[in-house]
């Protein structure tokens, strides 16, 4: 695509809409607003501005519109595929500072937002109403419109479902700059194609989110952890199937290995209340008093001993879940920290295929002489494998990443599965996307694009683009 330079002007037309405090371009720019958690693709917009309201958003989609300049939304920048980075150059639209919390709705049990509002504080906000918000993706300084966009999951999938299970009507600016409302406060709706479906998980490609209005439900009174230790990571993943298939549910089955725990314990700094095992399952229960709870877990407890479990820790105090779950959101960030670059690997498969991929992956190590940790969402199928760089030159790291990626990715469709769980395709995963999805599929989604966006103006180079 060829698209217009930023010049004076139109820097002359974004600071008359917002001010010069809000426009930055040049050396004003962070290198931060370059790139995403991923940070292997990196390009600096050629302008970054920072819409206070969805008039102001709808002014700079109009303008770039009509004069063929590409803009890329953004949240907090914490996505794990690229999809913030202005591949493009052109405008960066820092959606984090529309940032107000604009109605809790306890008639209908609705939260509505503007898009750069913090998970953390979303779920702050509504539990300290006795209200809960269920989503619950490790990265809790994603903004909601973050989340939307890729669809985020989280640990409480198992029992709760996904982002998009929350999301009950949404404002959003089209590329052309027209507002549109898409659902509302609304429990039910036949009415027509879904846009609000079809825009969340469409990672900034479809429309700029500028509102939402989320579902909430009654806060669980109650939440019980267990932490399961196994002898090996087979073991515990294959007590997976055997906990779903019990008909108990879990809010979150987790798996986790030593050699991750040692890393997250390091990064931390603080000790891991048990590490004598070589592979764990972390689950929780949650309901309304101790007694539900306790006859959901104890079956499960019963199940993972048959399994091979060498004991079940259970973890009443907010102290002793906290230490635990802590540790396991900084995973990644530890893993992070022991190399000097990584790429990830999210894809999810049938629940009863988890065990059968994490054992492939590993013997991927082997094969290609490559360190590779991997961590989950066990429950729901989805997997977090990252494939470490360590020391390796720039050519060999390129092409040892393709190879083993190409191995599961391929893998993957042959279980049934799908490239990406929760982080979105983005930039990184789109070649992983057109593989997997056939010719069809491919047609529908690009036609999509065009009649959202015909001038190919918003995020461009993402997903299908
Ligand atoms: C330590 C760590 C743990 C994580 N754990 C999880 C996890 O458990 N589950 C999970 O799903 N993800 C997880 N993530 C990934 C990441 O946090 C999510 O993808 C999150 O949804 C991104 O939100 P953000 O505000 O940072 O968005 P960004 O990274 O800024 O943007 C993400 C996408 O959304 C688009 N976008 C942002 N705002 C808007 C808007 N207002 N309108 C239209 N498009 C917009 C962008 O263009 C981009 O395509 C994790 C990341 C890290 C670093």
């Amino acid at each position: 695509m060829n698209y217009k330079k930023v010049d004076e002007k139109d820097i002359q037309f974004l600071v008359s809409l917002l001010g010069e405090n809000r426009v930055f371009v040049g050396e004003a720019i962070n290198e931060d607003f370059s790139h995403d958690e991923l940070a292997s693709i990196k390009r600096m917009p050629e302008a970054l501005v920072e819409p206070l309201n969805t008039e102001e958003v709808s002014q700079i989609m109009k303008y770039a519109n009509e004069n063929n300049i590409p803009v890329t939304p953004r949240g907090q920048g914490t996505g794990l595929v690229g999809g913030a980075v202005p591949l493009h150059g052109g405008i960066l639209v820092n959606m984090s500072k529309m940032n107000k919390i604009l109605e809790l709705d306890e008639d209908n049990l609705t939260l509505t937002v503007e898009p750069g509002v913090l998970l953390m504080e979303i779920s702050k906000f509504v539990e300290s109403h006795d209200l809960f918000y269920p989503p619950d993706p490790g990265e809790k300084s994603a903004t909601i419109a973050g989340n939307i966009n890729t669809n985020a999951g989280g640990m409480r999938a198992v029992k709760y479902g996904v982002t998009r299970d929350y999301v009950r009507g949404l404002e959003v600016v089209l590329p052309n700059g027209e507002v549109i409302e898409v659902g509302g406060k609304i429990v039910k709706n036949s009415s027509g194609y879904s846009f609000k479906d079809l825009i969340v998980g469409s990672e900034g490609t479809l429309g700029i989110v500028t509102k939402a209005i989320l579902r909430l439900l009654p806060l669980p009174k109650k939440a019980i952890s267990l932490l399961v230790p196994f002898n090996s990571l087979e073991e515990a993943i294959e007590t997976v199937p055997k906990v779903i298939k019990s008909k108990s549910i879990p809010t979150a089955i987790e798996y986790m290995v030593r050699d991750t725990i040692l890393s997250a314990e390091e990064f931390l700094g603080k000790p891991f209340p048990d590490k004598s095992a070589d592979a764990y399952l972390l689950l929780t229960f949650d309901g309304n008093s101790k007694e539900e709870v306790e006859r959901a877990y104890e079956s499960v407890a019963e199940i993972c001993l048959e399994a091979g479990a060498l004991d079940v820790y259970i973890s009443e105090t907010q102290e002793r879940q906290e230490s635990i779950w802590s540790a396991r959101g900084a995973f990644l960030e530890a893993i992070k920290a022991s190399t000097t670059e990584m790429d990830e690997c999210d894809v999810v498969v049938p629940r009863n295929k988890i065990a059968e991929f994490v054992k492939y992956s590993n013997e991927l190590q082997k094969e290609f002489d490559i360190r590779i940790k991997s961590f989950g969402h066990a429950g729901d199928g989805n997997l977090h494998i990252y494939v470490l760089r360590d020391e390796l030159g720039q050519e060999e790291w390129d092409q040892k990443l393709k190879d083993v990626f190409d191995c599961m990715y391929n893998r993957a469709r042959e279980l049934n599965g799908q490239v990406s769980g929760e982080h979105g395709i983005g930039f990184a995963k789109k070649g992983y996307l057109c593989e997997s999805i056939g010719d069809q599929y491919l047609t529908l989604m690009r036609g999509i694009k065009a009649t959202f966006d015909p001038n190919n103006i918003l995020n461009p180079g993402k997903v299908v683009g």
